[in-house]
């Protein structure tokens, strides 16, 4: 059994059973005996069911919410955004995936030659708990769109969740085995992957499960997209507005209680402003209303598991140990966590160099903007980073010197349809959403008529 366990209460409220060998075959059967009639079915049509997957999201956002603060303690007003962003993602696809997918014409010595883009046949897709319906509708509307077949081992904690976004596809009308839950633990996903009707893999997840996926998958010459964690810096020049800046940095930092590959991990503080703009920020920290996930008013929850919790202490203690400030919090009672700022931080502390997956936020001086940029990029990740500044002209050039996926300016590293998602360096490859995304998991045919 597969138990789900409410962190905010401690209470075990559902369990599934998990799939056995031949329940796991007679899902992988079911896709792919259906793809051959999905990848027939007009692109339009494929665009229908996604829109009546908004709306059947829509429709039932709170009780889809619910379960998802039940299973892994975000405040319902986070997760019932969440579950609107989902719906937005269909239609987005819905819109725009068949001029994404569009036959693109390239001149030649040819009578006519172009590049089609054709489904591979059936995907899974590994997903973890901290969005635990983003992540999964951010992979399926653009595969199925592009005509594929979703399977999708999600994270043991939130398996209620999993199984409602079955639900979601099968109540939109979809054609049976276009998306399945199959509910088994990670020591599964091995023999999933090897299966010959198993095309690709997509993980959002750590960097040692991305390591494991990644090399079964490339061991059987399968394509794998890795989105894994993230270490952003946010960095404030003198120039920035500082009010404004603290705002968003709250925001990028506690929001779903600290949880998030894309939150910023590292406050960077040019000196000359750097007790000004850190006297602001804590300010709004103090202000977050923590507490029951269940009550629309808490901002910042509790954490998903307990062992996460104790995880992030540990990055703490180590961090104080070497040197570190507590400005404030630091306190941890079971799956709560106390929203924490630490100062005098430097590169090699734990919460520096390593991801900080919970509400604690680690802040590091520096002089020029060359100092700022070698502290942005001497990090292992490398998913995004947000600077701050009113200097717009000069910022732009700054720009082709980070390593990162992404940089934002004057605005929190945020994941939209409409652009590109996905890191360098150990925060993995591929891109999701845009057009970029829904070509990861297509044969780019090359058609040569002469
Ligand atoms: P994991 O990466 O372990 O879990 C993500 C998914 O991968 C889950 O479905 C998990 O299944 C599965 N998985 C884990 N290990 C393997 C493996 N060896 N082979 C196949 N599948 C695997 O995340 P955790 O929940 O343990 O969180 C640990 C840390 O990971 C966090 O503290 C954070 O730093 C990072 N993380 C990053 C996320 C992101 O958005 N980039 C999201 C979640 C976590 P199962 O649940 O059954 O173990």
């Amino acid at each position: 059994m597969i138990t789900s366990t409410n962190p905010y209460t401690g209470e075990e409220f559902a369990s599934v059973k998990e799939y056995s060998p031949a329940q796991i075959d007679k899902a992988l059967e079911t896709a792919h005996l259906g793809f051959e009639s999905w990848k027939q079915i007009g692109i339009k049509e494929r665009g229908q069911l996604l829109k009546n997957a908004a709306r059947e999201l829509k429709n039932n956002k709170k009780q889809y919410a619910e379960t998802i603060t039940r299973e892994m303690g975000k405040p319902l007003s986070q997760s019932i955004a969440e579950i609107e962003k989902c719906a937005w993602v269909c239609e987005y696809y819905a819109e725009n995936g068949e001029q994404h997918l569009e036959n693109e014409v390239i001149e030649t010595d040819a009578y006519k030659s172009y590049v089609s883009f054709e489904p591979l046949g059936i995907i899974l897709a590994v997903m973890p708990w901290n969005y635990p319906f983003w992540q999964v509708f951010r992979f399926a509307a653009p595969a199925l769109m592009a005509g594929n077949m979703a399977v999708l081992k999600h994270a043991s904690n939130v398996m209620q969740s999993a199984n409602n976004i079955q639900k979601v596809f099968e109540n939109a009308g979809f054609p049976k085995g276009c998306f399945q839950n199959i509910p088994v633990s990670s020591d599964k996903v091995e023999d999933i992957i090897k299966d010959k009707r198993i095309k690709a893999v997509t993980l959002t997840g750590s960097t040692p499960a991305g390591r494991a996926i990644a090399s079964v998958a490339g061991e059987h010459i399968k394509k794998s997209v890795l989105e894994l964690g993230g270490s952003n810096a946010l960095v404030i020049f003198e120039d920035a507005n500082l009010e404004e800046a603290a705002k968003t940095c709250v925001q990028a930092r506690y929001q779903n209680t600290g949880q998030s590959c894309i939150a910023g991990k590292r406050l960077l503080l040019q000196e000359n402003i750097a007790d000004k703009f850190l006297k602001i920020f804590t300010e709004k920290v103090k202000e977050l209303k923590s507490g029951d996930p269940m009550d629309e008013e808490t901002f910042v929850g509790v954490m998903a598991r307990e062992d996460l919790a104790k995880d992030l202490e540990d990055q703490v203690n180590t961090s104080v140990a070497e040197g570190a400030t507590i400005h404030l919090g630091g306190k941890r009672k079971g799956t709560w966590f106390e929203p924490t700022i630490l100062t005098k931080v430097t590169p090699k502390m734990p919460v520096f160099a390593e991801e900080t997956f919970g509400p604690v936020i680690g802040v590091t001086t520096f002089n020029s903007k060359r100092d700022a940029i070698d502290l942005v990029n001497s990090s292992q990740f490398g998913l995004g980073v947000s600077l701050f500044t009113e200097d717009l002209k000069s910022v732009e050039e700054l720009i082709p010197k980070f390593e990162d996926g992404a940089v934002f300016i004057n605005e929190l590293v945020k994941s939209d349809p409409r652009l590109p998602f996905g890191g360098t360096k150990i925060s993995g490859y591929g891109r999701e959403l845009s057009v970029h995304g829904i070509r990861e998991f297509v044969n780019k045919k090359t058609v040569f008529i002469k």
